[in-house]
């Protein structure tokens, strides 16, 4: 089975030399694995260490603070042979992509010195704890609070459905810093789980790791904060109150990292139905043969190559500074809902075998419906982008 690559205007030479080496990489070292993981529900440990030592965290962060010195492109070429390899289990895009650049936009020079370069070699694993099992897409109604005593915050809470839950030991923990003043009253707190001797800090405790429909070797998971003291040198930012805002100021990257994943899924996707119909045989033919067949996978493939033309469009806006919320809350919902229509047009021509766990697309099927729920669900992409219409 071979995926047809197209250029695309924001790769250049490093970016595909860089794809290369991690698609090559994923291939030889984590496939093999990879359904192993899916049975254990969870990728080991130390796969984030060799994640590290490969070069494949934390691309995008500046080499002066341990990372790659890339930008978002080199981390989308990742992101793409990541799901082209059918790997959704390795947390990878959320640390590299979205925890640390919360670190490196917004921490103190302090703060990036202690966190960053462990980050890049794996030895930290991130986290973003917002959703509460009373809301996730009310952002604004969380309850989880951290409360200034001396030197300290005392963060108390729930979290839940938490990408990383099992293995993060730095947490990004959206907590309300005052009850009484909505969201101006939320502050992004940062809650490294074990102390210098590498005891669990006191009151932190992991939940379940649930038990999902799809994303089988992701651990995601509750997480309890009961009484935690977190030092305030923790917090983000430097002032309480701002946790809104720089939510609101790196969700549109998050948003498209969903969006580029969806790409990738869909390729593979697209490249394992043609070599199955051309090989399978119904009524003395290959399925190939049949003219819906031809007419199904044209569609899928014009679908794939008009999600892969928005995106590009989208990382090169972002590059550029020029990604707005409302065109990645979009990129976000429409991908999301392509994808899901591609898998499912994929697997029916899979016939009985699609329904099949130990074929990749039953994997890319049920890992696709997560998509148009995380990260904001699709309803709530398309209230955001009506406001700017
Ligand atoms: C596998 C997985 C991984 C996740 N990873 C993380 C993570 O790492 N960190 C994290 O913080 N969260 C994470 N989440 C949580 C995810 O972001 C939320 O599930 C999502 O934002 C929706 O919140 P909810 O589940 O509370 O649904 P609800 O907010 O209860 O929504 C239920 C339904 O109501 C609809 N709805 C709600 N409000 C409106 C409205 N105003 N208009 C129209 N419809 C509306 C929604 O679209 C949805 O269909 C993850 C979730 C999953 C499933």
């Amino acid at each position: 089975m071979t995926i047809e690559v197209f250029a695309s205007p924001w790769m250049r030479e490093e970016h595909r030399l860089l794809a290369d080496s991690a698609a090559r990489f994923f291939r030889e070292r984590w496939v093999p694995h990879a359904a192993a993981w899916r049975e254990a529900g969870i990728v080991p440990r130390a796969c984030w260490r060799e994640a590290g030592a490969q070069g494949l965290l934390c691309v995008s962060t500046p080499e002066a603070w341990g990372g790659g010195g890339g930008d978002f492109a080199h981390e989308a070429a990742i992101m793409i042979e990541q799901s082209r390899a059918n790997l959704s289990g390795f947390g990878g895009a959320l640390h590299s992509a979205i925890v640390a650049p919360y670190i490196l936009h917004y921490g103190s020079d302090e703060q990036k010195r202690r966190w960053l370069p462990r980050m890049a070699t794996g030895e930290l694993v991130g986290a973003i704890a917002m959703t509460e099992p009373g809301t996730g897409s009310d952002l604004q109604a969380i309850t989880t609070h951290a409360l200034r005593d001396g030197d300290d915050y005392v963060l108390t809470g729930a979290k839940t459905f938490i990408t990383n839950g099992q293995h993060a030991n730095l947490i990004v923990v959206v907590a309300k810093t005052d009850r009484g003043a909505g969201a101006k009253g939320t502050s992004l707190l940062v809650l490294e789980t074990d102390d210098p001797d590498g005891r669990p800090v006191a009151g932190f405790r992991r939940g379940r790791k649930l038990d999902k429909v799809g994303l089988k070797a992701q651990d995601t998971s509750e997480l309890f904060f009961d009484g935690v003291r977190v030092p305030a040198a923790n917090l983000l930012g430097g002032r309480e109150g701002q946790g809104f805002v720089q939510l609101m100021e790196q969700l549109p990257q998050e948003r498209l990292i969903i969006a580029v994943q969806g790409i990738g899924a869909m390729e593979r996707a697209l490249a394992e139905t043609l070599a199955y119909v051309k090989e399978r045989k119904a009524f003395g033919r290959p399925i190939w043969d049949f003219q819906n067949t031809k007419f199904r996978l044209a569609e899928v493939q014009a679908t794939v190559l008009a999600a892969r033309a928005f995106v590009d469009a989208c990382i090169v806006a972002h590059l550029n500074g020029e990604l707005d919320a409302a065109r990645a809350a979009l990129a976000k919902a429409w991908v999301s809902e392509q994808q899901c229509k591609v898998m499912d047009e994929c697997l029916q021509l899979f016939g009985g075998y699609g329904y099949m766990m130990e074929y990749p697309i039953a994997e890319l099927y049920v890992d696709a419906r997560v998509q148009r729920i995380y990260g904001g669900t699709n309803e709530i992409m398309k209230e955001l982008a009506s406001r700017f219409m």
